[in-house]
């Protein structure tokens, strides 16, 4: 996209945050996301861009937004999977 659209999209949403994950990112830090990415049949049209942090937007690669969230809930239940191990292991040892 070019440098002049990206201000017109900033407008889009109007409110300076990541459209996927909702934080307030500095203008300087915000992607171009495609919706649909061009890899999967996805065109550069203003309905198919919004805006995204780069974390996000990194993260997301080719994949679409239920892909996405899949695997974000995924990782986060396999993290907090993690945790509650790292818990008992913790009580276990206190109790030997
Ligand atoms: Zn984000």
């Amino acid at each position: 996209m070019e440098p002049a659209g990206l201000p017109k999209l900033f407008g889009k949403g109007g409110d300076g945050k990541c459209a996927i994950c909702g934080s307030y990112v500095n203008f300087d830090d915000m992607t171009v996301d495609h919706i649909v990415p061009l890899s999967r049949g996805g065109t550069n049209a203003m309905r198919n861009l919004r805006l995204a942090c780069r974390t996000c937007n990194r993260s997301k690669g080719n994949l679409s937004d239920e892909e996405f969230c899949r695997l974000a809930f995924k990782i986060i239940v396999n993290y907090k999977r993690k945790s509650l191990m790292n818990i008992f292991v913790k009580e276990r040892i206190q109790y030997e």
